[in-house]
């Protein structure tokens, strides 16, 4: 059995505490969203992810999905639990009330999300890209498409799909084939085959949304020849209800390693009918709204499976009697310790539960960020939040999914053969964390995007919205008796960054393959000092808190101690990340292609 209890203090830590969930009342639209608003929202998601998402995680799994002459079937649960969520108006808590959602910002409802990947990710994934579809539509769309579909969308009677991926292409989209002719009244005949695409189709609702990117007759070749469509799998009637069945048909469902509730489809779009979204052969743009979105969920979806696995870990390691503690028994009176008291299994603990808690930190702080970009009245406060996001973008869908797959295989080890084994579904934690490194861009291809894109961006303007709170972190707490002792290492370690960004300028600008072959190692010596930049906040934080009146003093010491380890033995990586980095790229290109 899964265990699986959301970690509500931890989220309101986060929020309330490091964040400062306060200050969201200052921006528009969230003037309502108290401390207590907040915590009925936390209160009711766990709820739902307790009570519906996660009794029908394991059992998805073994029965996936099925297919037959077109109709996909979700697994047995998910058609009701989709009710349930659609009811309690989850569908629509992070969209725009003009469409009738709640509005609630990100800095809130990415601990939602948070949630429904730990209970139940191959769930989560219908409404998720939903969700993506309904951005890149509000930001692109007409008023006309925006009228008819919207409001459907959020209230997730209709769910979204996002068709990019074709057989021959799926990371160079500039390969793509799908057609789009005008049929001479606004509409277009789209023409093609996708493969690989998520909530393709289901039984949960009554119409799908597809964006669909496609060329034009008069499209430029590559990637500036690519316009995005709506494509509805029921064409809608004037009243909005379902109408004629246009021609998009699903051919088949994908037999893969993990997250076997969400229906992986192939499509075939012949002759369907779609409308243009944004402008033509500006698709990728449109697109990209979508895929940022997306790529930061996909971040929550390591960090959430992460936690899901910490926690049967946990739970397995105290009740698992095996061997004595190295210092003498520790539980005389059973006939062996539990695995808890041995150092390699808390190493195991500790390492997880440091990346975890880093991570959901730095999720809050890039949601932080989100609702500013999004939200905020001064220009000059929405760009540096903006270019904050887009540096981040890429490393917390790289980071946090590589180490929610590196979590979830630690936590097996946990259990020893009873985690390889399926009884406990710890092993299907491993399975469904695996696909987060691949999909919207897989891990190698973020890297090159932060090394690519993102470092160079405006003359390094990017990198300041990062590197200027952290040095200015460092110094002012050189002195603190709390985190001082951490300023030593968090500074080498950022010195470190700041050597390879140099690196990385001066090398790649000669040879993009130097850029190319730094790029992995660089993603993550940048995730682990941005954690490393967290965890110091936070144990200053929780110093300082465990001494208030009442203080849950349990808590903060945990903090500090987690913070600890944090910095003492997984932050000195960043040397060997330098090292490697620095070594550029010969070995990597040594090889001739025909000695492999
Ligand atoms: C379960 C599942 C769900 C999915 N859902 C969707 C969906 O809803 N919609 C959709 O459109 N797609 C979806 N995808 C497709 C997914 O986004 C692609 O699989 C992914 O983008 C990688 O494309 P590819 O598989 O063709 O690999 P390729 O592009 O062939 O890449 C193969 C390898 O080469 C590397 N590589 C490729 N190009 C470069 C480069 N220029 N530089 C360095 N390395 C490179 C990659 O990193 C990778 O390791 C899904 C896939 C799966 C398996």
């Amino acid at each position: 059995m899964q265990v699986y209890t959301p970690p509500l203090r931890d989220m309101r830590f986060v929020l309330h505490e490091l964040i400062g969930s306060e200050a969201l009342k200052e921006l528009p639209g969230c003037e309502e969203v108290t401390a207590d608003l907040i915590d009925a929202v936390l209160e009711e998601g766990a709820k739902l992810v307790t009570e519906v998402l996660a009794p029908i995680n394991q059992a998805a799994d073994l029965e996936g999905c099925t297919y037959e002459n077109g109709v996909v079937r979700a697994p047995k649960g998910f058609k009701e639990a989709y009710r349930t969520y659609v009811e309690g108006g989850w569908n629509g808590i992070a969209c725009d009330p003009k469409w009738g959602g709640q509005g609630l910002p990100a800095s809130v409802t990415k601990f939602i999300e948070e949630m429904m990947c730990s209970a139940n990710l191959a769930f989560g994934l219908y409404p998720g890209l939903t969700h993506g579809a309904y951005l890149a539509m509000n930001h692109h769309a007409s008023e006309e498409l925006k009228e008819k579909y919207l409001p459907k969308m959020v209230e997730g009677v209709w769910t979204g799909t996002m068709c990019l991926t074709e057989p021959h292409c799926g990371t160079d989209l500039g390969l793509l084939r799908t057609k789009a002719e005008p049929n001479g009244d606004g509409s277009y005949a789209i023409t093609g085959n996708k493969i690989f695409i998520s909530a393709g189709e289901h039984d949960l609702t009554e119409n799908i949304i597809h964006l669909v990117l496609a060329r034009l007759p008069d499209a430029p070749k590559g990637v500036k020849g690519i316009s995005l469509f709506l494509v509805p799998k029921f064409l809608p009637t004037e009243d909005g209800r379902p109408g004629m069945r246009n021609g998009v048909l699903c051919t088949g469902i994908e037999h893969k390693m993990g997250i076997h509730g969400s229906a992986t489809c192939q499509m075939s779009f012949d002759g369907a009918t779609g409308w243009l979204v944004g402008e033509p052969h500006k698709g990728m743009r449109a697109m990209f709204t979508m895929m940022n979105s997306e790529r930061l969920s996909v971040g929550t979806q390591g960090l959430g499976v992460g936690e899901a696995a910490y926690q049967g870990a946990v739970a397995y390691a105290r009740e698992r009697l095996q061997g004595r503690a190295l210092t003498g028994a520790k539980h005389p009176d059973k006939p062996a310790d539990p695995i808890i008291v041995h150092p390699d299994v808390r190493r195991t603990l500790m390492t997880i539960r440091a990346y975890n808690e880093g991570c959901r930190a730095l999720s809050g702080w890039v949601a932080r960020h989100l609702d500013i970009m999004e939200r905020s009245t001064d220009p000059e406060e929405r760009q540096r939040a903006e270019d904050f996001t887009a540096l981040m973008t890429p490393i917390v869908k790289a980071m946090f999914t590589d180490l929610g797959f590196e979590n979830a295989s630690l936590a097996v080890q946990v259990y020893g053969g009873h985690g390889y084994i399926r009884d406990h579904g710890m092993e299907q934690y491993v399975r469904d964390a695996r696909i987060a490194m691949i999909y919207e861009g897989t891990n190698g291809v973020q890297a090159l995007d932060l090394v690519g894109r993102k470092l160079p961006a405006h003359a390094g303007r990017f990198l300041r919205s990062f590197f200027h709170p952290v040095l200015d972190f460092i110094d002012a707490n050189l002195d603190d008796p709390e985190i001082g002792p951490y300023m030593g290492p968090l500074s080498k370690a950022f010195g470190a960054l700041q050597l390879a960004t140099g690196f990385i300028a001066e090398k790649g600008m000669k040879d993009p393959e130097e850029a190319g072959a730094a790029a992995t190692e660089y993603l993550r010596l940048f995730g682990m000092v941005a954690l490393g930049y967290m965890w110091a906040r936070m144990a200053k934080l929780a110093a300082e808190k465990r001494n208030e009146p009442g203080a849950d003093i349990a808590f903060y010491d945990a903090k500090r101690a987690t913070a600890r380890f944090y910095f003492e033995r997984l932050l000195p990586q960043v040397a060997s990340l330098w090292g490697a980095i620095k070594a550029g790229k010969g070995s990597l290109m040594a090889l001739d292609e025909a000695v492999f």
